[in-house]
């Protein structure tokens, strides 16, 4: 990787000119809007890295994109040190982490300008409309290059040191990278204010402040329907989308199943290993539960170690092989935990009782179907646990 930056850096500044006045005065432009932008984000921006579990959108592309077109590659890495120098206090990353993410948009930066200057770029103040239109093409390109690198650069790395890496984690998902490309076509107009009318770079300071306060929403909007120890849909989350599953099941004159997961003798775990080690516990079952469902599958926590299934266009033979699959992957469990000591400790051969109503058989809508669930745990859990249990069907 750091042979491959090192290319690439130099292959970006052989071919980048000596910087000139005018290309000084845009870098204190960029570099000033850059600085507002961080500074005045600093507080909330340390929360918004706080709740990121996948990889981190950075929001100063807004200032280094348009760098990448206006000014000569030195330049435009340069910016990225004043920038990351001052994002170092808000980054809450490991050094290294932190110097490795630092090169990837430097790196990006520099090759995104080599593209760019290839491509044969026209003088922005003289564009004709199909100039211009050519221009818009390279600017597209040019965005491309510089999102490519990086995806490449720290997307490359986290496969490498994941045992199992997926494509939200290594890529992020829909919103960030939705994210991502809004920073980047902002990025974009602030090139064309830079050079066009350098004084309303000033509204482009504020609008970054306000986005990095959206993006901060989006993160909310998120927190609010999942449930922070297990990572699941908490109840609110779960309901919505349960309500959505039935009505879509209710018009296709479907069936849909739900299935009522209830550990067995959990507190025995807090007594016996400490409500730390539960804890871990209830975070490995949740993983097991997202792991043997499928993707159209609700799966969320209903309370403190009770967990709700629901599972689109299943019958009842297709709920109980579900809820056998289930019952016997938690079954077979082995989890790395602490016990009250903080020593080493895994738990295992852990059960669960599991209640399953389907629809319309037991109910024809979702209190009931909840409600029939429930009676059908409180059933597996007097057959003596560690079994399925089907809800009556009412008469
Ligand atoms: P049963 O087999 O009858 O279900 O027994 P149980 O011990 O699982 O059931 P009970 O409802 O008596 O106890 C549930 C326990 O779960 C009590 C509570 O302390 C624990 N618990 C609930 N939420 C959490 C949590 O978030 N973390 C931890 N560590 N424990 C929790
Ligand atoms: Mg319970
Ligand atoms: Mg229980």
């Amino acid at each position: 990787m750091e042979v491959l930056s090192i290319a690439g850096f130099t292959a970006a500044f052989a071919r980048s000119p000596l910087p000139v006045g005018q290309d000084w005065l845009t870098f204190a432009i960029l570099g000033a809007g850059a600085t507002a932008h961080i500074q005045f984000t600093h507080r909330q921006e340390e929360r918004r890295r706080n709740r990121t579990q996948t990889v981190l959108i950075d929001l100063t592309a807004v200032w280094v994109f348009p760098a990448t077109l206006v000014l000569p590659a030195t330049l435009a890495v340069l910016l990225v040190v004043v920038i990351r120098v001052q994002r170092w206090f808000t980054a809450r990353r490991p050094a290294h982490n932190f110097v490795y993410s630092s090169i990837s948009h430097g790196l990006a930066a520099a090759l995104a300008n080599l593209a760019y200057n290839s491509m044969g770029p026209q003088d922005w103040q003289t564009l004709t409309v199909p100039g211009s239109l050519r221009e818009f093409g390279l600017i597209l390109v040019t965005a491309l290059v510089y999102e490519v690198v990086q995806v490449c650069y720290v997307g490359g790395i986290l496969v490498l040191g994941s045992h199992a890496p997926t494509l939200r984690t290594v890529l992020g998902g829909k919103a960030d990278n939705l994210l991502e490309a809004v920073t980047i076509g902002l990025g974009a107009v602030t090139a064309v204010l830079v050079v066009v009318l350098p004084p309303s770079v000033a509204i482009m300071a504020v609008v970054t402040v306000v986005f990095n306060r959206l993006a901060e929403l989006d993160q909310l909007q998120d927190a609010v329907v999942t449930d922070p120890k297990t990572g699941l849909l908490n109840m609110r989350g779960w309901t919505e989308s349960a309500d959505r599953a039935l009505n879509r099941v209710r018009r296709a004159g479907s069936t849909l199943a739900v299935l009522m997961v209830d550990l067995d003798h959990f507190k025995w775990i807090n007594d016996t290993y400490g409500h730390p080690a539960g804890d871990d516990v209830l975070a490995a079952i949740a993983s097991t539960l997202s792991g043997v469902t499928r993707p159209a599958d609700v799966v969320g926590r209903f309370g403190g170690e009770e967990f709700l299934l629901l599972l689109p266009d299943a019958d009842t033979a297709a709920a109980e092989l579900a809820a056998e699959r289930v019952r016997t992957t938690v079954a077979a469990l082995r989890i790395p935990t602490t016990d009250k000591r903080g020593a080493q400790a895994t738990i295992s051969g852990r059960t669960a009782s599991i209640g399953v109503a389907v629809f319309p058989r037991h109910a024809d809508d979702l209190d009931g179907l909840l409600q029939a669930a429930d009676t059908a745990v409180y059933e597996a859990k007097e057959a003596g646990r560690n079994r399925v249990r089907f809800a009556p069907v009412p008469r």
